[in-house]
């Protein structure tokens, strides 16, 4: 039984929060100020966003093959075709009508300037602006645009991270023009820009950005699995790596957002009580589209069509405030140019809703985070998709061909398609029951797998002994169900019934690098597979059962890489360390296989990277990560002893005056004890938040010291960055205990659930 001094002192207890919270809202407390101001954009959500018709104005800013046959003389157009095809030098002359042509289609579409549009290693896109106006030395003015400004620029780019490729006294690197893209025009409130898709080279011709190795990865992929496929069909001269990425991202009030300082430096949150309701629910995934949110994807969608990228999909998310888009997939350097743009696009229109997209892989701690699904598959020039399985023997023959070398290729190469995908961010997500671990394993779908263990097994070995009976021995793939029932979404790495889907890519990571490696293995193994079965073929052994008994081979080999389980589970980290895969949790020691030496091989046999590049990205990733690490370290502190603590102690002082007051009265103890106890937990966590964050600046200022970088970034791995869990927990006990009206920062709930 409650006492009646209880009563009393609850009933005060409550007068004491309702007063100063009316106090503290007219004091405009900045996070209430904030939440008002949410709770406005809520209610006032954009009518005048209506959904265009898409064949209307699809491409509309795209500078498109059907746009250049109207700018360009008739032969240069089918040379530049020619030239994109095959992969050819574009010369001189088509240059210079290419850059008439494109300043002729810009500036009737209004634009006053260009750009070459480059993706440097930082991980966003880069623009330098120029103006076609050029003054023509007689007082005038004229607008030039010549085939040099087009094919390659200088821009000052010393400041874009190199790995000590290029030294920056001699700051020399250039963007070079990279015809497979079309240029296109980026609209923004403050007028019209040109931008030419571009690779970004050092003066000596390495690569300091995602898309020249991706370029040279595409052409591997080419060249090894148009070998293979010619096994099959003579008329098969080109393949094409396909690919549809699936973006997953949060929307944040953006009046919510500028009032964490946390979310604003980091794109995370690092402190917060989860809210009450979280997913638990799971009423967020089939929900309907707030309606706020809807005319900020319609928006999206206009914008994205005109700028030629397919969007086709939207959807909410697991998490509360979370959703997805996805576009058609396409040839891969083209849906990464398009990714990387609609990533740019997602914050551009945000703002005009008043939200802010969060693209980082955890935003939150205690709900879902978000990833990128990569879906990938090889396709014919004559239109075959290599990973989709075919109705006769032969044409399985084929496909479980290109099945067996990509599942072979992750088995042998598993550690860097898991590097691939490290970055400080994504770290959090992986392994985190809610994501793909960070042990790379392969998911099939029960149908296929036992087909791979019936093409296997001794019963087809001795069934297709005699040649005769090949194709016997090859077992009829069933109609594969497309449907999302089969799938096992637990798996970093899924085959989907035409294509592979590589789930463990990171929400704001350029695909470009995952693409790159998983490009190379597949093109590593394919030529290894070509030699063992020439070698054979020159033995005496016809073609087909030479292929056969090869897969038959990879499939043996590559068992351990196979999954069909839960990959979130405990058993399943135990069962892959006796299969002898790797579970390598963090970032820093997880890049140490992009400068094995296996690893600098492949990449210098098939033209991608060499020593010096690899090197050069290794150092740079690394640089990244402990960077990243050193923000949000330092953020934690200032937030703690600027923010957190004063409104602690400021709380914990009215509940002194309150037990003074209550003394006064001549109360005995029992009348003030839940303040007293109150008092006392508060100054146990504000102890505790102001000591930790105080030795973080310790750790850090000694992990700064270190020179060795991936000793650097290893000591903010294990010695700074557990003190950010512990910072949070005791943050998150003093939101529990501190009077509401005084809280600074927007709450989980405010931040999830205001849209
Ligand atoms: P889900 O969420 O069920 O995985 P979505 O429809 O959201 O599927 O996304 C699937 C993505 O895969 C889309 O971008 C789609 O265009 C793409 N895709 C479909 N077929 C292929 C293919 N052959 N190669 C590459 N991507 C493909
Ligand atoms: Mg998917």
């Amino acid at each position: 039984m409650k006492s009646r001094i209880y009563h009393i002192f609850e009933m005060f207890l409550e007068r004491i929060i309702t007063n100063s919270r009316y106090k503290y809202k007219n004091m405009s407390n900045s996070r209430f100020a904030a939440v008002e101001e949410a709770t406005k954009h809520h209610f006032n959500v954009s009518s005048a966003v209506t959904s265009e018709r898409a064949i209307h104005i699809f491409g509309k800013n795209v500078f498109t093959t059907a746009k250049m046959r109207d700018y360009l003389p008739k032969s240069t157009f089918n040379d530049l075709n020619t030239a994109i095809d095959e992969g050819n030098q574009i010369s001189r002359e088509m240059a210079e009508f290419i850059a008439q042509a494109m300043k002729a289609w810009a500036i009737e579409n209004g634009v006053s300037h260009y750009t070459h549009w480059f993706q440097p290693l930082t991980g966003s896109t880069a623009e330098k602006h120029d103006a076609f106006f050029e003054p023509d030395g007689d007082g005038g003015a004229i607008e030039k645009f010549t085939a040099d400004a087009l094919v390659q620029q200088e821009p000052d780019a010393s400041s874009f991270p190199n790995g000590g490729i290029r030294n920056t006294f001699e700051a020399r690197g250039y963007t070079a023009w990279d015809p497979s893209s079309p240029a296109f025009i980026y609209e923004t409130a403050a007028g019209k820009t040109l931008c030419i898709p571009t690779v970004f080279v050092s003066y000596t011709g390495e690569s300091l950005d995602y898309k020249a190795p991706l370029l040279k990865a595409i052409a591997a992929i080419d060249k090894a699995a148009t070998e293979v496929a010619q096994y099959f069909d003579k008329s098969i001269d080109k393949v094409t790596a396909s690919l549809g990425i699936e973006q997953e991202y949060f929307l944040v009030d953006l009046a919510l957002y500028n009032a964490r300082p946390d979310l604003q430096l980091t794109g995370r949150t690092l402190f917060g009580h989860m809210s009450a309701k979280g997913q638990q629910l799971e009423d967020h995934y089939f929900g309907a589209i707030p309606e706020r949110v809807l005319a900020y994807m319609v928006d999206l969608e206009n914008e994205a069509l005109k700028l030629g990228i397919p969007l086709k999909t939207r959807h909410n998310e697991v998490a509360p405030s979370q959703f997805e888009c996805a576009p058609m997939f396409e040839e891969i350097n083209l849906a990464i140019d398009h990714n990387q743009l609609l990533m740019n696009l997602m914050e551009q229109v945000a703002i005009r809703h008043n939200f802010k997209v969060l693209l980082h892989e955890k935003p939150y701690s205690g709900v879902n985070g978000s990833g990128k699904h990569n879906n990938w598959s090889l396709i014919t020039n004559t239109g075959v998709n290599l990973l989709s399985p075919g109705k006769t023997p032969k044409n399985n023959l084929m496909f479980l061909t290109f099945f067996v070398n990509t599942i072979k290729a992750v088995f042998e190469h598993a550690d860097l398609l898991r590097a691939s995908i490290a970055s400080h961010s994504n770290d959090h997500r992986l392994g985190a029951n809610e994501a793909p671990p960070a042990i790379i394993s392969i998911f099939l779908g029960s149908q296929l797998d036992e087909i791979l263990e019936e093409v296997e097994s001794a019963r087809v070995a001795k069934k297709v002994k005699a040649d005769a009976n090949l194709w016997h021995g090859i077992p009829k793939i069933p109609d594969l169900k497309l449907d999302n029932t089969d799938r096992n979404r637990t798996s970093p790495f899924a085959f989907t019934g035409n294509k592979f889907e590589f789930r463990a890519v990171g929400s704001s990571a350029n695909s470009a690098l995952p693409m790159t490696v998983l490009n190379a293995i597949v093109a590593a193994q394919l030529i290894e597979f070509k030699n063992e079965v020439d070698k054979q073929i020159k033995k005496g052994i016809k073609k087909d059962l030479a292929i056969l008994n090869v897969v038959r081979k990879y499939i043996k080999d590559s068992k351990a890489i196979r999954f069909e389980g839960n990959g979130y589970s405990e058993e399943w980290e135990i069962e892959a360390a006796a299969r002898g895969l790797s579970n390598i949790k963090s970032t820093p020691k997880s890049l140490d296989v992009y400068v094995t030496p296996e690893s600098i091989e492949l990449f210098e046999t098939l033209g991608i990277y060499n020593k010096r590049e690899s090197e050069a990205r290794h150092e740079i990733l690394l640089e990244n990560f402990f960077k990243k690490l050193q923000i949000e370290a330092r953020v934690i502190g200032d937030v703690v002893t600027s923010q957190i603590a004063p409104a602690c102690i400021i709380y914990q002082n009215q509940l002194i005056e309150n037990v003074r007051g209550l003394k006064d009265l001549g109360l005995g103890k029992e009348a003030y004890s839940s303040q007293l106890n109150y008092i006392e937990r508060i100054s146990k966590h504000v102890n505790i938040i102001l000591e930790k964050a105080e030795e973080m600046r310790q750790a850090r200022k000694k992990s700064n010291t270190i020179e060795d970088m991936r000793e650097r970034a290893i000591a903010y791995d294990e010695i700074v960055k557990p003190f950010f869990d512990e910072i949070r927990y005791n943050v998150n006990k003093l939101e529990k205990l501190v009077d509401d009206a005084k809280w600074p920062l927007p709450k989980l709930r405010e931040l999830l659930f205001i849209h």
